[in-house]
Formats: C-alpha cells, structure tokens, sequence
C-alpha cells in the first residue's frame, strides 16, 4: 500500500471524480453502482487491511480509517460498502482454509461478488445471545433455518456469511458458529429490500434460510468459533463507522461554510453574522475532535494495544458528531436544506443510521462504562 499522503490524495481523487457527482442520483434512484465498485476493486480500495498474500492491500487500520472518512465525504453507501467487505474479507483472511480464500476472495476484493454479513434478525438486534438461526449437524454437512433482518447487500449478495447457533446450551461462549451461504442454495430466500431514511444506495434486506443443506466446508473456522469471529473485527467496524460517520460532518462543514461565504442576507454574506460563524466552529471542532478519536483507535489496533474503549468513544462521539454537524447545515443552508437534491438534505438522513448500526450509542456507553467501572 502507498503512504498514507500517497492513499488520501488517491482516493480523494477517485472519490471527487466518482463518488461525489454521482450522489444525488444514487440517493434518489437507490441504485446499486456496481461500476463504482469494480473501479475501487481496481484501486485495492476493498480488503486494506487484508494481507497482500489473499489478494488484500497489506495497509493499516489508518489507512483503511482514512479511506473511510474519503469515500463517506463523497457518499456514505459507498464507504458502508468498503466496510461491509472490509470485516468480510478480514474474516475470510484470519478464518478461512485456503480452498475458501480462493473461493470467494478474489472477486469480492474485485469488487464483482458481492457479499453479506448476517448477524441480526428479529429477536435479536443489540442482543446477540438471543440468536435463533441454527444450524445441525446432518452427515457431514450441516442444515440451516431461520431468519436474518436489516442486512446490508441482502438483496444482491452473492454469498452471506451466516451466525448461527450449533449448540443452543453454550451460545455466546462456544455455541455460535459462523457460515459461508451461496444464495444460489435451494432454500435460501433473499426476502425483501427495505425503504431506507438514508445512505438509500445500500440494499439492506432480509434473509430467510429453509432447510438449507451446508456442504462441510461451509464452516468458516472452527464448530463454536463463530462469536470469536465476530469480536475479532468488532472494533475496526466501529472505527470504520466512525470514520463513515466523520466523512459525513466534513461534507456537512464544506457545504455549510461554502453556503454562508456566497448567501447575502440584511447586506452581507450569513457567514459575517456571529450566530452562523460560530455554527460553523462547532461544526470543525466536532469534525477535528473525532478525527483525533479514531486516529487514537487506529494506532491501538496497529500497535496491537486493547482498544475496545477507545473505539467505542470514537463511534459514540462521530455519529453523535455527525447528527449535530448535519443539522447545523440544514439550519445554515435555511429552506434550502430542506429540499430533495440539496447536499445537506441528504447528509442529514445519511448520518441518522450511523448512532444506531454497528452497536449503538447506548451500546458504546455500556462498553465505555463498565470498562470504566471494571
Ligand atoms: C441500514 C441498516 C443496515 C444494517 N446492516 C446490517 C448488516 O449488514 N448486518 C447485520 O447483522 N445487521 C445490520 N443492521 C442491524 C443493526 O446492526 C441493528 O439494527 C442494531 O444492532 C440495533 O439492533 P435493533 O435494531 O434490533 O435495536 P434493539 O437492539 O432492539 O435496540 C432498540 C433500542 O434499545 C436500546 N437498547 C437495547 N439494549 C439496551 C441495553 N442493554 N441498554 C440500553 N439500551 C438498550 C438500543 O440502544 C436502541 O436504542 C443494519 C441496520 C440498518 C438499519
């Protein structure tokens, strides 16, 4: 991987050419832009921390933190989709034998296959104990039943990978299990597409397995070792989201800033008036303050150091960052930031998911407080 200067000057180029003017249009049709996805396959913009040994980029969680907050300046669906493979394709790399690598490696980090990850259904959102997918042993196989909701890529996945339980007395300590699903499989129901608030490019939907038989080797790691898994990648989804949900405030500040400089009010430009200047200062404080967060994160995963904590503040601090930068804009914007087409219209609906998907706000603060409290 290039220089970290070397990658932000990189991907803020693909991302102003690509990403940015293509926005709007995603938002209003919720298209999946596959063009632009094969195009970051070709940059190595998908797996940057994946080893350059299974088809990955070799880069730090700094990098991929910086890619995130880039492509998320340019449109949140883009960055969710290089986080969705990014904990894939880790995943696959630290779990998977090599006939799996070659499987499904190649071309999800191409960017052409397309991948789910299935953890929540109805029962069971921030509480993931109460899972009741499962899969039993039959042969040397195994069969899988249940239902997944709100899964990012379900409507067009070509696989998912599954959590299920295999050992309802244990759950959470040895009894969940983790699983490579073609969708192809008879039994397998890609159930709907949800009508989305926001980052309206993602195709979050639903799953429904019905006695889908599993070859043997569709086990990703060992019987047991699916909740492992799951940890393993916890806190660089969350430093990721951060980093999404900070792409967003920096968008939100340009256009704020740019809107108050050129609008003329009672003479002058809105930006001379101090209520609106000092908006905007809120707005970079609250940017630069998560900037140094989830650098703060990214160097304890890099170094190998406990950063449950830290990760977690990051996520906390820049999704509630992005909702406040966000409104800011639609105020400073006026009635033009409440109209379909205007950035900061959508940027608000954007940045309203990110308190809430990969462990909520309440969920940070019980990880924050009992590390506290310990
Ligand atoms: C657009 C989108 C994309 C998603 N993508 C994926 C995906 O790709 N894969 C996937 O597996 N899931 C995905 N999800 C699901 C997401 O991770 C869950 O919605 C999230 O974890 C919250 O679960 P829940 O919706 O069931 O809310 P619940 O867990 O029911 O929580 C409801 C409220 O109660 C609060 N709460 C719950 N427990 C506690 C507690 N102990 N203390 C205090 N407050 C509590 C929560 O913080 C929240 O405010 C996605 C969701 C959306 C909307």
């Amino acid at each position: 991987m290039t220089t970290t200067d070397g990658l932000t000057d990189m991907v803020r180029s693909f991302v102003a050419a690509a990403v940015r003017p293509a926005a709007e249009d995603l938002d209003a049709t919720e298209r999946f832009p596959a063009e632009i996805y094969a195009r970051m396959g070709e940059l190595g913009l998908f797996g940057i921390t994946v080893p350059e040994a299974d088809g990955g980029s070799g880069g730090s969680v700094a990098d991929y933190v910086t890619v995130m907050e880039e492509l998320a300046y340019g449109y949140a669906s883009v960055a969710d989709q290089c986080g969705l493979v990014e904990l894939v394709a880790s995943l696959l790399a630290g779990f998977g034998t090599p006939k799996q690598k070659k499987t499904y490696l190649p071309g999800l980090l191409a960017g052409t296959e397309r991948c789910a990850y299935a953890l929540t259904e109805p029962q069971a959102g921030s509480d993931l104990g109460a899972l009741s997918t499962n899969a039993r042993r039959d042969g040397d196989g195994w069969v899988l039943n249940g239902e997944k909701i709100f899964i990012h890529n379900a409507p067009v996945a070509d696989f998912a990978m599954v959590l299920a339980v295999t050992d309802p007395a244990r759950r959470k300590r040895g009894g969940m299990s983790m699983f490579l699903v073609d969708s192809s499989l008879p039994g397998v129901r890609q159930a709907y597409h949800e009508k989305k608030m926001g980052q309206r490019a993602s195709q979050v939907g639903g799953f429904v397995f019905t006695d889908v038989r599993l070859p043997a080797d569709a086990l990703l790691g060992g019987e047991g070792e699916g909740f492992g898994a799951v940890m393993s990648v916890l806190e660089k989804g969350r430093l990721g989201i951060a980093a999404l949900a900070n792409g967003i405030c920096r968008a939100a500040l340009d256009t704020a800033r740019e809107h108050a400089l050129s609008r003329q009010q009672f003479g002058k430009p809105i930006a001379q008036f101090q209520a609106v200047a000092f908006s905007l200062a809120d707005m970079a404080t609250d940017h630069a303050a998560a900037r140094q967060l989830i650098e703060h994160g990214a160097d304890l995963l890099d170094r190998g150091v406990d950063a449950g904590s830290v990760c977690s503040m990051a996520k906390l601090f820049a999704s509630e960052a992005s909702i406040r930068t966000t409104s800011r804009a639609v105020q400073i914007l006026g009635g033009s930031g409440f109209i379909r087409g205007v950035e900061a219209e959508r940027l608000y609906r954007d940045a309203r998911i990110t308190t809430i998907y990969e462990g909520t706000s309440e969920v940070q603060r019980m990880i924050i407080s009992r590390a506290l409290l310990r």
